[in-house]
């Protein structure tokens, strides 16, 4: 059984985080999951650096990426910042489309049906380019502005951002409400022929239960799942929470139940101690304090 990890602390983790982390930290941080193994990386955003300040270098960050073996990932939330990923040479772009109206227009100032015809435009796009394309659905498992997400809803958001065809089609628990039986449900939904990656954040401690429960839904097509090395990051509508699941602490969960993710751990744990010194906090990680068993 294999699962891919997809580790997104440089971009889901940082742009959560009040600390600024420079560039060449950030590279040394990419470094190191490079050397462990790790073959996909959300590096950057391509937000406008007022709003989003974490991601201001996002150009020099990606001039600095090793290029090779590894899968380069920015996050696009436009049409403009499709042009920059390309520019920067990425090798996939990530869209978000948020399954409600109400955290659609707030995050991205549309409601969700303008999102989804902007991600199929940057679709057709990015493909020309030769990017590969996934689309997130955000806000799959709950919204913090409307609630419980009718299923119906979260089917039609999934159904019509397929219809612009991606190589990948993620769900996003944004803001760390879901348990597994809603996995299960949501992949019932999602089942669609197209290669699935979930993105878990352990705000309520269900991050790892809803990883797993994925991960054991795998059939024939790639199943991939996003983690965050220390678990750093947070939730914007939960200011003192924890963030991303935490890419180590997952391996060990994954690799003790028999799936195998071609990435070795134990490069991997020196970056709490490291990302907490970068931070100003302890990171949420759990193995990299408890250490590896058998030692
Ligand atoms: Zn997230």
């Amino acid at each position: 059984m294999t699962v891919s990890i997809v580790e997104v602390s440089p971009r889901d983790g940082l742009q959560n985080e009040a600390a600024l982390v420079s560039t060449a930290d950030k590279l040394a941080l990419i470094g190191t999951l490079v050397s462990s193994g790790v073959r996909r990386i959300e590096a950057v955003s391509f937000a406008h650096p007022k709003r989003v300040p974490q991601m201001a270098d996002a150009e020099a960050v990606a001039a600095g990426l090793p290029r090779g073996d590894v899968s380069w990932i920015g996050l696009v939330l436009n049409e403009k910042g499709l042009d920059r990923a390309i520019a920067a040479g990425l090798d996939e772009i990530n869209v978000v489309v948020v399954a409600t109206d109400t955290f659609s227009r707030r995050n991205q100032g549309v409601p969700t049906a303008e999102a989804i015809a902007a991600w199929s435009r940057i679709a057709t796009r990015a493909r020309a380019a030769g990017l590969r394309t996934t689309v997130t659905v955000a806000a799959a498992f709950g919204c913090p502005f409307e609630g419980e997400v009718p299923e119906a809803r979260v089917r039609s958001v999934i159904e019509q951002c397929a219809a612009a065809a991606p190589d990948e089609l993620a769900i996003a628990d944004t803001i760390g409400v879901g348990v597994p039986a809603q996995v299960r449900a949501l992949h019932a939904v999602a089942d669609l022929g197209i290669p699935l990656r979930w993105h878990f954040h352990n705000t309520r401690n269900t991050g790892y239960a809803n990883a797993l429960a994925a991960a054991e839904l795998t059939g024939s097509l790639p199943v991939a799942l996003d983690s965050s090395a220390g678990g750093i990051g947070g939730c914007p509508f939960a200011p003192d929470a924890t963030g991303n699941i935490a890419t180590e602490d997952l391996l060990y969960l994954l690799h003790r139940n028999g799936f195998n993710t071609g990435i070795d751990v134990e490069p991997l744990l020196p970056l709490g101690a490291r990302l907490g010194e970068l931070l100003g906090h302890q990171v949420p990680g759990q193995l990299a304090r408890a250490g590896l068993f058998p030692a």
